[in-house]
């Protein structure tokens, strides 16, 4: 599961981060994850739910993940297109020369904190 390990760098960063912008807790932590990092949804909220616990900062916090289809470019015809985690081909010229453009990020785009004052 390597899920655990996502939602424990993730929990370490938004637990730092609030810590340096002073807060008192945090409320809710927005990410987005590429189809292409192989990520399970049910065990993120799973592997969330047990590791906030470890921040008392963090207890309350929601998730909330935006999944992200991938996207490749084809280095033969310039073509860049969406697909699935296993159709990596280029549908315009069938070349399997493809760099992927999206589908590995692994961020958090925003989180929302309460400050201690
Ligand atoms: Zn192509």
């Amino acid at each position: 599961m390597h899920e655990l390990g996502l939602v424990s760098g993730i929990l370490e960063t938004v637990g730092k981060t609030a810590r340096e912008a002073g807060a008192s807790r945090v409320v809710s932590v927005s990410l987005r994850i590429g189809d292409m990092a192989e990520v399970n949804p049910e065990t993120m909220e799973f592997a969330w739910d047990v590791l906030r616990e470890d921040d008392p900062l963090c207890v309350e916090a929601t998730m909330e993940v935006a999944y992200v289809h991938p996207s490749s470019v084809c280095l033969d015809c310039g073509e860049e297109f969406e697909h699935d985690r296993f159709h990596l081909r280029c549908p315009a010229c069938g070349s399997a020369d493809t760099v992927l453009i999206t589908g590995r990020e692994m961020d958090i785009v925003s989180m929302e904190i309460e400050d201690g004052a």
